[in-house]
C-alpha cells in the first residue's frame, strides 16, 4: 500500500510527528468534536476525575491518534498508546492495565480488532476499573479479581459498525471524525508549510488542500512532495501553477483521485455498466482486500458524490460518469 493518496500511514509519514498539533487550540477542524472534548476535558480536570472512555471513528489519517495525544497531555496525564492486533492475549492486555497509573490514557488503535478473549477482559476494566483473571489451568485454576487504577481508553477504528455493541456501548463519548473542509485544510496546509519551513501562496495552499481528499495525513504528504518539486525546479515559493504541476506529474487529479480511485470508478462505469455492484465483486475485480476499498476509496467517493451505495450496490452518480469523461446510459442520464 503507497498510494500517495491512502490515508493509511506509510513509512514516509515519518516526519509527520514533528507536524503533529500538540494542544487543542492548535488543532484545526472538526469543530464539534473538538468544543465536545474541550468541555469533558475540563470537567474531568475540575472533578480531578479520569475523563469518560472516548471512541474515534472515522477514516484514516484523520486526526484520531493526534486527538488522543492531545487528551492526556490536555488532562496532564500520562498516554500510554497500543493497537488492537498487537494485544494477542489477555496477558498483555493485564499487564497495560495494571502499569498505569490514576487517570491515564491508554489508547487502543484499531480496536475492532482486538482479539474476542481479550475484548472480554476489557469489559470489566472499563465499567468496574476491575481485571477478572483465571489463574492455573484445570482444577487447579482459579479467578483473581484484581483492582485497577481509574483510567480512559481511548479507542479508534475506522468505522463504529466494526466494533461489536458491547464494547461500543461502554464509550461514554463516542466521536465521529469528519472529512476536513478545504478551507481547514488549507489551514492545515500553512501551517505545515510554516512547520517545513516552506514559503506557499495561499492560492498554493488551497491546490494542495483541494486535492488532498478531506484528510490531514495525505495533506502533509502531498505537501511533500509538492516541496521536492519546487526544490529541484529552484522556485522561489509554491504558487497554485506549481503545485498543480506538481500533483498532475503524481498523478493525482483535480479532486484528488489517483490511479486506483478512477480504476474503482471505471470497473463501475465500464465492467458493470454503473452498477449496482457489490463491494465483494468489485474487490474481486480490481483485486483488493474488500476492507481497503471500504475504509480507503469508498468513504472520499462517497462523501463527493461520485458514487453511491444503494441496497443492491454501488452506483456511479452522474458525477462519476462525468469525471470518467463518460455518457451514462440512458436509463440514468435522467
Ligand atoms: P489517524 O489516527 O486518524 O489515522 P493521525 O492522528 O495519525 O490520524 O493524523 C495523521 C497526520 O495528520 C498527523 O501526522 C497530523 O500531523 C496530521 N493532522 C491530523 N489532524 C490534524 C489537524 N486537525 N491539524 C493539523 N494536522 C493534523
Amino acid at each position: 500500500e503507497d498510494r500517495i493518496v491512502s490515508g493509511n500511514e506509510a513509512s514516509g509519514d515519518t516526519l509527520d510527528a514533528g507536524l503533529r498539533p500538540q494542544v487543542l487550540s492548535e488543532f484545526i477542524g472538526q469543530e464539534q468534536a473538538r468544543g465536545n472534548l474541550q468541555v469533558f476535558i475540563e470537567a474531568a480536570r475540575t472533578r480531578a476525575e479520569a475523563m469518560d472512555h472516548v471512541l474515534f471513528y472515522g477514516p484514516p489519517g484523520l486526526g484520531k491518534t493526534t486527538l488522543a495525544q492531545i487528551v492526556a497531555r490536555e488532562l496532564g496525564v500520562n498516554f500510554r498508546a497500543t493497537s488492537g492486533p498487537v494485544i494477542s492475549k489477555a496477558g498483555d492486555l493485564a499487564a497495560l492495565l495494571t502499569n498505569l497509573q490514576d487517570r491515564d490514557v491508554l489508547f487502543i488503535d484499531e480496536i475492532h480488532r482486538l482479539n474476542p478473549a481479550v475484548e472480554e477482559i476489557l469489559y470489566p476494566a472499563m465499567e468496574d476499573f476491575q481485571l477478572d483473571l483465571i489463574i492455573g489451568e484445570g482444577p487447579a485454576a482459579r479467578s483473581v479479581r484484581i483492582d485497577l487504577p481509574r483510567f480512559t481508553l481511548v479507542g479508534a477504528t475506522t468505522r463504529s459498525g466494526l466494533i461489536t455493541k458491547p464494547l461500543r456501548d461502554r464509550f461514554g463519548i463516542p466521536t465521529r471524525l469528519e472529512f476536513y473542509k478545504v478551507s481547514e485544510l488549507t489551514e492545515v496546509v500553512r501551517r505545515a508549510s510554516r512547520l517545513l519551513g516552506l514559503p506557499i501562496t495561499d492560492e498554493g495552499a488551497r491546490e494542495v488542500a483541494a486535492r488532498s481528499r478531506g484528510t490531514p495525513r495525505i495533506a502533509g504528504r502531498l505537501l511533500r512532495r509538492v516541496r521536492d518539486f519546487a526544490l529541484v525546479a529552484a522556485d522561489e515559493r509554491v504558487d497554485a501553477k506549481i503545485a498543480d504541476a506538481a500533483l498532475t506529474r503524481l498523478q493525482v487529479d483535480n479532486l484528488g483521485l489517483d490511479i486506483m480511485d478512477r480504476r474503482y470508478l471505471s470497473c463501475i462505469g465500464e465492467t458493470y455498466t454503473g452498477g449496482p455492484v457489490g463491494v465483494e465483486t468489485l474487490a474481486a475485480a480490481l483485486s483488493e482486500p474488500r476492507d481497503a476499498i471500504e475504509d480507503i476509496i469508498e468513504p472520499y467517493l462517497m462523501q463527493i458524490g461520485l458514487v453511491q451505495r444503494t441496497p443492491r450496490g454501488r452506483m456511479l452518480s452522474p458525477d462519476g460518469w462525468k469525471h470518467l469523461g463518460l455518457t451514462p446510459p440512458r436509463s440514468i442520464s435522467n
